[in-house]
């Protein structure tokens, strides 16, 4: 603790204070890196900037801590809570970032440019450019999997980004007040208060947990004549929820939820999205129809139109329609000076905060090896070895799970102790005090006055 606050303390001096930087050198080399997510951050707090410039490319100019954004759907925690902007992170390296809030829309190896378009509401005169790179650093992530299928991007919420937290949030107020509509029909209050989550990966199991606290703690206390009427039910094509979890773990996940009165469908398919309902086949193979209030799609990750684009640049490399083909030194096959890291990649690894954080501090080490090569000094690159440091996962009612790999063995634990690890493991990765701070802050104000049900 005492570390804590005296690195918070510091922090909070740092941040009125800026400490001044060194200009770009034109006698460096540029790194421009795409994204300012998991991998790319992780990546840019261990650059050592006296070495290279170094230039950011993103759409948001914000990190945002993803594991904790289903808490934000219900307001448990609120979401600038968990973001932090990117200007806050690189304001300690020794030489100025460049940071252009813009989508990189192509990039082309051979003449070592990227193309970026400003994608905000406002623009200048200029909102189009390219420029150009050294070395590129592509950290972009992925996209949300719809499976192609018509009416999932207009009619369900994805849990991925800022605003689908806002809009599931504001969603759901809407189904409860106007399931509370005078004269409402009871079929029609049924249909309103009935939320499905498409998906038994981690995200899908988080937020089904984060809505039954919400129902069971906040709604049902404010809404007593809506109460009996909260439905939630999870969608799995598989045969049951969280593959990635021991089979001890899935089973007293899928108790839990019995108890919580979470419905999970096992091996039922999503055929069809409509605005008030979907088809599904079921276990028996008949086709279901499931009138819903709130639709979440939570199925996975497939590339982004970059990625994509830059695949089909170096097609002969780059043969599968996963994601993008690294080396063990997350070079991209085919893309000289094109290193990827994180969601966008395929690899064999779960696409994970976890995978891209550890590949972001090994590309940053890569670099600093290549930089003292340079000078002459004799350094050797060695491959990355990703170190799997466990899975965990909130069940909802004060519960979580968790898998640690232990001395060569795995210990599988749940319960309310595990909430409380959960909790710590969450608070301790977060990359800044200012950031551990709220969302403490948010905890307690939330356990105090409840969570906030207004629109
Ligand atoms: P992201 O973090 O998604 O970052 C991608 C960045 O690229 C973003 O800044 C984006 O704006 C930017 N970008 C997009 N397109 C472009 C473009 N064209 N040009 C430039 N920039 C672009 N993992 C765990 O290990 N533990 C967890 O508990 C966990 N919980 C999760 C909970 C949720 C709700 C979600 C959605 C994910 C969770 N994950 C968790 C997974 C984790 O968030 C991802 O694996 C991680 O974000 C991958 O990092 P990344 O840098 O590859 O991509
Ligand atoms: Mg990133
Ligand atoms: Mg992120
Ligand atoms: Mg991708």
């Amino acid at each position: 603790t005492v570390g804590a606050i005296g690195y918070g303390s510091y922090e909070i001096y740092s941040k009125r204070h800026p400490l001044e930087q060194k200009p770009f050198d034109p006698t460096k080399r540029t790194v421009v890196v795409l994204g300012s997510g998991w991998g790319a951050v992780s990546f840019l707090k261990s650059i050592n900037t006296d070495d290279y410039n170094v230039m950011v490319v993103s759409p948001r100019n914000y990190f945002l801590f993803t594991p904790l954004l289903p808490s934000c759907t219900v307001g448990t925690i609120e979401l600038r809570s968990i973001m932090e902007p990117i200007r806050f992170i690189t304001q300690h390296k020794t030489r100025n970032v460049k940071f252009y809030e813009s989508e990189c829309t192509d990039i082309d190896p051979e003449s070592k440019t990227i193309s970026i378009t400003d994608v905000s509401d406002i623009k200048g005169s200029v909102s189009n450019t390219t420029i150009p790179y050294d070395y590129l650093v592509m950290a972009v992530g992925a996209d949300n999997q719809t499976f192609g299928m018509a009416g999932v991007r207009e009619y369900a919420c994805f849990l991925k980004e800022v605003w689908d937290a806002q809009k599931i949030r504001t969603r759901l107020m809407d189904c409860v007040e106007s399931a509370g509509f005078a004269k409402q029909a009871p079929e029609e209050v049924d249909r309103l208060l009935h939320m499905v989550v498409v998906g038994g990966g981690p995200t899908g199991v988080e937020y089904a947990a984060e809505l039954h606290d919400f129902l069971k703690d906040d709604l049902e206390v404010w809404y007593p004549e809506l109460a009996d009427k909260f439905k939630i039910t999870l969608v799995e094509a598989l045969p049951n929820v969280l593959p990635m979890f021991s089979s001890q773990l899935i089973q007293y996940t899928e108790s839990t939820f019995k108890q919580n009165k979470i419905e999970v469908l096992t091996k039922t398919m999503v055929k069809e999205v409509a605005d008030k309902e979907i088809k599904v086949m079921d276990a028996n193979k008949n086709l279901v129809s499931i009138p819903y209030g709130l639709l979440v799609w939570a199925t996975g990750n497939c590339p982004r139109p970059l990625t994509r684009k830059l695949m089909a640049r170096v097609k002969e490399a780059q043969t599968s329609p996963r994601g993008i083909l690294v080396d063990d030194y997350m070079r991209v096959a085919g893309a000289p000076d094109v290193y990827a890291i994180g969601d966008c990649t395929f690899s064999k690894y779960a696409p994970t905060a976890q995978v891209a954080t550890q590949q972001g501090l090994y590309l940053a080490s890569v670099f600093e090896n290549l930089a003292r090569m340079e000078d002459g000094q004799n350094k050797k690159i060695t491959p990355f070895e990703y170190s799997h440091q466990g899975s965990l996962a909130y069940i909802g009612s004060d519960k979580a799970i968790a898998d640690l790999p232990f001395l060569n063995g795995n210990v599988s634990v749940g319960g309310v102790a595990t909430y409380v690890f959960w909790r710590s493991v969450y608070i301790s990765n977060m990359f800044s005090f200012r950031n551990r701070f709220l969302v403490v802050g948010d905890w307690m104000k939330s356990k105090v006055f409840g969570r906030d049900v207004s629109r």
